[in-house]
This record gives structure tokens, C-alpha cells and sequence, in this order.
């Protein structure tokens, strides 16, 4: 396995502009697997309660994901409500249970605990360290991801977190909420400080900037005519960007660049259908084909 991810698997409630859903499959580590799997194999670790569809974990294994590390345990699958407003950006969360992830417990098989690449997708960060705890090797790639909730009733805890990984993909207001920087750059710089390489800000419908030690790269959003559901936008553009790194087994500036685009194409998908609809159902081809529309969209000619 190329890449292992913990992180929240979910039935969520979802209401955006265009329509309401009362229960659909979710979760960061649902987005991310589903994502990256387009590009690489990936297994996950985390739990489900009974109310967990059996048809949910054959949707995962038609992507070849090994759900080996799912656990299923007794009481109800983690769960999220949110909405969009006129911010179409920025979920408003709620309702959170966690439910079954609240006394979870992660144990990983040989298999996992060396895996090349490790993404650790939004959940308490508690259980993040944990898993990255458990590793037997020390990952070559480690990124995780994170969120106001956690930002505030976890933060030590974070902290800690996020001086052991190699990139830390946050939103925009979750970078400044956690940095106290109201200036993008300053917020990017403050979170290199904490002790990863680089670090992806994520911006919605304005696209998302990564920051290294020595440089920056912006990568757009695919501009969509319609957004029908902006849930697991941020986790899909993980599993692209992850995805990629994995399937050239490279990290480094090039290979950086290329997979912020690589995650924005999978974000664009992912926000065209509510839940997985859209990126469950993907050909090899038509992520190729965004791609080149991403390669286009940014295209322009040195000053002469
Ligand atoms: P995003 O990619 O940021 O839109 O993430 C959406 C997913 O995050 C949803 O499917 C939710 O189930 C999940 N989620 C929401 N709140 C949390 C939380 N506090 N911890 C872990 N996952 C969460």
C-alpha cells in the first residue's frame, strides 16, 4: 500500500443552495481515499458503527482501497450537519458527533505501519498522533489536515501534530484562526515556523496557494458554472495532491507544483454532485482532460 490515511469516515446532513440531503456518505478520509485512489493504492484506517451500509465499504473496495483498517464497532457512524449560505466557501457547521470515533482506537497491520505515505484527513488530532505514533518506518511523506473545532478544543495537542509532518493542508480561516496572522503569507510562515516543509492554504472557489521554504505557487480553481455541493472539496484536493506525490514517489518543488493542480482538478470534480456522486464515477480520462484545462487556464507568455 502506497498510502495510508486515517481520518473521518462519515454520514453526513448537508443543505447548500442548491438542495439538501439528509444522510450521505462523507468524511475526510472517505474524500481523500476515493480521490487519490485515481492515482494510487491507498489503505484506511478508522471505524464505522452498525449503521454502516455494506454497500458504502464495496463502493470503497471498487476503488481497490483496502478497508482492512476500517473497524466496525458497536453504535452509530460518525456524523456530520452542515450547511453553505450565500458563502458558499465556508461550511457552517451544525451539528458534530463524533459517536464511534470517540473511543477508537487505531491498530495497524504490518502493511499499514509502512506505508510510504501517510495522510492524516480531518479527525481529532489526538488520533492523528496516534496512527503517526504507530508508524514502524517514518513515513517519506506525512501531510494532515485540520479544522476549527479541533483548532479550538485541541490545540496543544495540533501543535504538537503539525511540528511532525512534512505539510500541513488547512482552509484559509483555519490557517489565520490557528496562526493569529490575518496575512496569508504571514499565516504560511508561521505554520513553517511550526516545523513543516511547506504548507497548502486552501481558498474555495479562489483556489488554494502552497508555500515552501523558498518559494509559492498558486493554483486556481477550476472556474465551475455550478456548484452543487462544496462537501469534500478540501479532502479530494488531498487525495489528488497525496495521490500524485505517491505515484511519482517524488517530493520535491516540480512535483510539489504539479500536484496542487493535480488537487484542484479532483476538488472541481468533487464539488459538481453532492457527496461522492461525482468522483465515485471517474474516468482515467476525463481527470486527464481537466487537467489540460487547468495546464490552458494558466498559460500565459514571458514579458518580452
Ligand atoms: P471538507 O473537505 O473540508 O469539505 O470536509 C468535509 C468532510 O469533513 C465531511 O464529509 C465531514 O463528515 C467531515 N468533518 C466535518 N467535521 C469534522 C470533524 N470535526 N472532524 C473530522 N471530520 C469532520
Amino acid at each position: 500500500m502506497k498510502i495510508l490515511v486515517v481520518g473521518s469516515i462519515a454520514y453526513d446532513a448537508v443543505e447548500t443552495p442548491v438542495g439538501k440531503r439528509e444522510s450521505q456518505l462523507g468524511g475526510a478520509a472517505t474524500y481523500f481515499s476515493v480521490s487519490a485512489s485515481y492515482f494510487t493504492d491507498v489503505g484506511m484506517i478508522g471505524v464505522v458503527g452498525e449503521d454502516f451500509d455494506p454497500a458504502d465499504i464495496e463502493m470503497l473496495e471498487s476503488h481497490n482501497i483496502d478497508t482492512s483498517g476500517l473497524v466496525k464497532a458497536d453504535g452509530k457512524t460518525f456524523r456530520w450537519t452542515g450547511e453553505y449560505m450565500e458563502d458558499i466557501n465556508t461550511a457552517v457547521t451544525l451539528d458534530t458527533q463524533l459517536n464511534v470515533f470517540g473511543d477508537f482506537e487505531p491498530e495497524l497491520s504490518e502493511a499499514h505501519a509502512n506505508a510510504r505515505y501517510l495522510f492524516l484527513a480531518n479527525i481529532d488530532p489526538a488520533l492523528q498522533l496516534k496512527v503517526l505514533d504507530a508508524m514502524d518506518t517514518r513515513p517519506k511523506m506525512v501531510a494532515n489536515d485540520t479544522m476549527n473545532l479541533w483548532i479550538d478544543i485541541a490545540k496543544p495537542t495540533l501543535t504538537e501534530l503539525i511540528s511532525k509532518v512534512d505539510t500541513l493542508l488547512i482552509n484559509e480561516e483555519e490557517a489565520k484562526q490557528l496562526t493569529g496572522e490575518d496575512h496569508l503569507p504571514d499565516a504560511a510562515k508561521a505554520i513553517i515556523k511550526l516545523g513543516p516543509s511547506s504548507t497548502v492554504i486552501k481558498r474555495g472557489e479562489y483556489g488554494a496557494t502552497l508555500f515552501g521554504n523558498n518559494f509559492s505557487f498558486a493554483a486556481p480553481a477550476y472556474p465551475l458554472e455550478r456548484v452543487i455541493d462544496p462537501t469534500g472539496a478540501g479532502d479530494s484536493f488531498a487525495g489528488g495532491f497525496m495521490g500524485y506525490l505517491a505515484s511519482v514517489d517524488k517530493v520535491d518543488e516540480e512535483s510539489l507544483r504539479t500536484a496542487a493542480i493535480v488537487g484542484s482538478t479532483m476538488a472541481s470534480f468533487a464539488v459538481e454532485d453532492f457527496g461522492l456522486d461525482r468522483i465515485k464515477n471517474m474516468t482515467k480520462s476525463e481527470i486527464d482532460e481537466r487537467f489540460n484545462a487547468f495546464v490552458d487556464l494558466t498559460r500565459f507568455n514571458p514579458l518580452t
